[in-house]
Formats: C-alpha cells, sequence, structure tokens
C-alpha cells in the first residue's frame, strides 16, 4: 500500500489523509472538487488558517506536505470521473470517504475498469454513533458497493449519471445532509479503515463491511458481500466509463450544440456557447453500462 489514492476530504477523509501520512505511504494523490466551507475548518486540523470558498484540495495539500515530507502528496480538484487515468495506474489501493451512493457507485466503476481494490468507510447515518468501513477486492469475481444495492436503486443511480436535471441529485442532498459525524467516530473509523487496508491488501478475501454502533454491546459486526449476477460494472467496457453528453440545449436561449463530454461535467461546469448560460439540458448522451439480463 505505497501508493495511494483517496477521494473525498471531508470530516472523514482529512483524518485520513492524516493517518496515511503517519503511515508513512509513498505517494497520497487527494481527489475532491468542493470548496472549504465555515464548518470544515473548524473540524480539521488541515484548514486552521485558510479561508472558505478555496478548494479543499488545494488548501489541504501544502499543509500535509509540510508535516509528512517524506510522502509526496499530489491531488486535484475534480470529481474521480474527471481525474487524469495515469493516477490510476499510479495507485495500488483507493481509499473512498465520500458521502453518497452515487459517488460510491462511481468509484466502484473507476475501480473495476482499473482493477483496483477500494476501501470505503461512511460515518454518521441515523446516527453519530455509528460507521461503517467495506473493502471491496480487485478481482472482478468478488462484490463491488454497487452489488450491495437494490437492482431498482443501481439502476436509478447508473441512470443519474445520464438523466438529466435534479430530481436525483435533490434526493441525494437530503441523503446527505442525514449524515453528519462526530469526531470521535470520524477518528475511529479512518483508523479502521487504515487498519482494514493494511491487513487485507496483501491477502485474497472476500469483499465484506465492518459496521460500527456505538449504542449496541456488541459495539462491530462483520458483514461479508456477494457479487450480484446482474450488477453491470463486472464486464470489461470497450468504450467510455461514464455518459458522455452528445446534444446539449441552452435552457436560456435555446441554443443546442454537441458537448462530447462526460454528462456530470455537462451538468456541473457546462456552459452556453452561444449566450454563456450554465442552465443546460441533457438532450442526448450515450453509455455502455446496462443492466445484465436476470
Ligand atoms: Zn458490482
Ligand atoms: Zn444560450
Amino acid at each position: 500500500m505505497r501508493r495511494v489514492m483517496l477521494v473525498g476530504i471531508g470530516a472523514l477523509g482529512s483524518e485520513l489523509a492524516i493517518k496515511l501520512g503517519l503511515l508513512g505511504c509513498e505517494q497520497v494523490f487527494i481527489a475532491d472538487a468542493d470548496l472549504l466551507e465555515e464548518k470544515n475548518i473548524c473540524r480539521s486540523e488541515l484548514w486552521s488558517d485558510t479561508v472558505p470558498g478555496m478548494p479543499k484540495v488545494i488548501t489541504a495539500l501544502p499543509c500535509l506536505r509540510a508535516r509528512f515530507p517524506a510522502t509526496r502528496w499530489e491531488g486535484a480538484s475534480v470529481e474521480i470521473a474527471d481525474v487524469d487515468p495515469v493516477r490510476f495506474a499510479e495507485s495500488d489501493i483507493l481509499f473512498s470517504c465520500v458521502d453518497t451512493d452515487l459517488a460510491r457507485t462511481e468509484i466502484a466503476a473507476i475501480a473495476g475498469h482499473y482493477v483496483l481494490p477500494v476501501c470505503d468507510a461512511g460515518v454518521g447515518g441515523t446516527s453519530t454513533q455509528l460507521g461503517r468501513v467495506s473493502w471491496f477486492p480487485h478481482e472482478r469475481s468478488a462484490a463491488c458497493f454497487a452489488c450491495l444495492l437494490s437492482s431498482r436503486r443501481r439502476a436509478s443511480l447508473l441512470s443519474a449519471w445520464e438523466s438529466d436535471v435534479h430530481a436525483c441529485w435533490s434526493e441525494e442532498t437530503e441523503e446527505r445532509s442525514s449524515w453528519t459525524s462526530a469526531a470521535r467516530m470520524t477518528s475511529l473509523v479512518s483508523s479502521l479503515q487504515i487498519d482494514v487496508a493494511v491487513s487485507t491488501s496483501t491477502s485474497k478475501c472476500d469483499a465484506f463491511s465492518i459496521h460500527l454502533d456505538l449504542d449496541r454491546q456488541e459495539i462491530a459486526e462483520k458483514i461479508r458481500h456477494s457479487r450480484s449476477d446482474v450488477c453491470p460494472l463486472h464486464d470489461e467496457l470497450s468504450g467510455e466509463l461514464f455518459p458522455v453528453c452528445t446534444r446539449a440545449a441552452c435552457i436560456a436561449c435555446g441554443a443546442q450544440f454537441f458537448p462530447q463530454r462526460r454528462v456530470g461535467w455537462v451538468r456541473r461546469w457546462g456552459s452556453c456557447p452561444a449566450c454563456g448560460a450554465g442552465s443546460l439540458l441533457i438532450k442526448e448522451s450515450r453509455h455502455d453500462f446496462a443492466e445484465s439480463a436476470v
């Protein structure tokens, strides 16, 4: 586990970054498209003297470099789907500290494509006493995150890559806000995440999760996951990993154009070439994922 990619440096991810530094990793690449908010600054020592509104990654890197100079720290303020593919080839493992099922599904797709193991973690949910660490091996025969979802949920997430506008995104926002974190849980879960990765990455095993619930007498429970036969993320893909927008329309002026870029990118960053407006409709897209027939 010398070369690591870390996706998401919120409360949990920033704690994990520090632990990766303490562990003495040779190289850590961090991907996170979010900007720093006031609430992050009081939560993490990485941002104690920075200003809100800056990209999280850009402000975290100097602090990590200064504190752990033996590790090569790099990063980009982008979503995982926009990370330079070379970076995946350079990584031994993907740590996921994101907070939505959609982001976890994107990570599962990337990991499947580049044959990388994923160590995922989350805190919060219905209580600040809850946490979870999951291990997804690199073998295509093992379960990925999307295998754990119901067929319906998986189909809705895979189509959210493609479908237009905000119905599915507002659903994700609600889910995110119910997942809050307490400092103690964040520290505990990031330690467990490191421990699971270090103890599992060299052995061959099935996918599993460790659920933590500090309110229960048995605080930890291990659950094994088996692969879903209909999960489409295990097939070899010949084309694009993520849906590409082939035709878009401007809501403001009605102009149509052909972005040929990832749907997620167009939705987040795209603008009309005629009038510059940012509200666009995805009219056509292509992608290669489909639920396998049962
Ligand atoms: Zn799967
Ligand atoms: Zn326009």
